[in-house]
């Protein structure tokens, strides 16, 4: 996983930390701290009407957080918003006139229904339709050459008022933005982990970690593959527990289960990397080293056979150890690795039949 991965990471679990009702109260806050900034503007102005509707703008956002925390029911608070936004900026075409940014408002919004949970696909183009629906007509009816209440001849106070309406339609489309991204990476974030716990579901033996036998079926294929198009053969092993019943009988067979995953921690440390293991049964387990020869499977079964005899397995039940036998065989490019593994099986049994906890090829 690269660094810069891991760092995206850290965000969105920060974003998936954070409710639903925190994210709406940070967007509620924002709009309630642009209103007072209006409040503030259209106060020094002088903009009476404008002054009122922000003041009840600013009630409404006080009252929209407490409602925020009282109902769970947030989509239609995001519309009423909307609504509010609408008619926030028709007021102040009205009183202020088209050309100080408050019609960019209802463009501004367009996109928004586009990033709410709506169940129908053509709902969003409805919706969005509602503020370019209002902006045509407010076009129409309070564009030039309607003369708007208030005039400001000074260009100051015109691009003041235009660029507080600029930042602030700005920071509202950044805002749902980016909780749109983030929800975006979140959800891609669960799904790839998701996939990630299922393929391990999938493959791996939940016992002893090791890969299950379906898994190692198709690295085998793969290996049978590679050995075919380089020419070179590769080794298998096949272990057996010994005398496993009777771990089982004595010691219970919590304590037969904990054999086996320390018994399996053992073989997955002596395969080496370029090789693979696998729990092939009940107490059987199976390696594979490709492009090797017979002797490294050896040497490789041996190292199992030495370290898991000599380890004093530490159970809840008592402590003791187990041995175990292993047939290795080896497979020539081309060789039938069925075959090869029936090979490997059959020094299995050859092993056992001369005592039990030997390596026979
Ligand atoms: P041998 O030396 O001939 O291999 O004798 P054995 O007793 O090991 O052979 P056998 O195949 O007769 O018995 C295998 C035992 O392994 C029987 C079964 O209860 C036990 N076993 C298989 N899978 C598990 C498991 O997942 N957990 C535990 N605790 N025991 C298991
Ligand atoms: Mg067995
Ligand atoms: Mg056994």
């Amino acid at each position: 996983m690269s660094s810069k991965r891991k760092t995206a990471d850290i965000n969105i679990m920060r974003f998936d930390k954070m409710n639903r009702r925190k994210v709406y109260a940070i967007g509620d806050l924002s709009l309630l701290g642009g209103h007072v900034l209006y409040l503030i503007t259209f106060g020094i102005l002088g903009v009476m009407p404008m002054l009122a509707v922000d003041i009840a703008a600013i009630i409404f956002y006080l009252v929209l957080l407490y409602i925020l925390y009282k109902t769970p029911r947030r989509t239609s608070l995001v519309i009423v918003t909307l609504m509010e936004i609408v008619l926030h900026a028709c007021m102040g075409i009205v009183f202020m006139g088209w050309q100080l940014g408050f019609p960019m408002f209802m463009l501004f919004i367009m996109p928004i229904p586009f990033y709410m949970p709506l169940r129908k696909v053509w709902l969003p183009y409805v919706c969005s339709m509602v503020p370019l629906s209002v902006y045509v007509v407010m076009r129409v009816f309070f564009g030039p050459p309607h003369e708007p209440v208030y005039i400001f001849h000074d260009p100051f106070i015109n691009n003041l008022v235009y660029f507080l309406n600029v930042a602030l339609g700005a920071i509202m489309l950044l805002y749902c933005s980016s909780i749109y991204m983030f929800s975006r990476e979140l959800m891609q974030y669960k799904l790839t982990a998701k996939n990630e716990s299922l393929q391990k579901l999938a493959t791996i033996d939940p016992l002893t970690q090791l890969f299950n036998r379906r898994a190692m079926s198709e690295y085998l294929k793969l290996v049978q593959h590679n050995s075919l198009r380089t020419g070179k053969g590769y080794a298998v092993g096949l272990g057996d527990i010994d005398d496993f019943k009777k771990i089982n009988d004595t010691y219970g067979h919590e304590a037969g289960d904990e054999a086996l995953k320390q018994a399996a921690g053992m073989i997955a440390k002596a395969v080496p990397s370029e090789g693979y293991a696998a729990r092939w049964g009940g107490e059987e387990f199976l390696f594979v080293i490709p492009a090797a020869d017979i002797s490294e499977g050896v040497d490789v079964a041996e190292k199992i056979r030495s370290s898991i005899m000599s380890r004093e397995l530490k159970t809840e039940n008592g402590n003791f150890r187990i041995t175990i036998t292993i047939g290795v065989s080896h497979g020539e490019a081309g060789d039938d690795i069925e075959k090869v593994i029936s090979r490997a099986d059959k020094q299995l049994y050859r092993g056992k039949d001369l005592g039990k906890n030997t390596v026979s090829s």
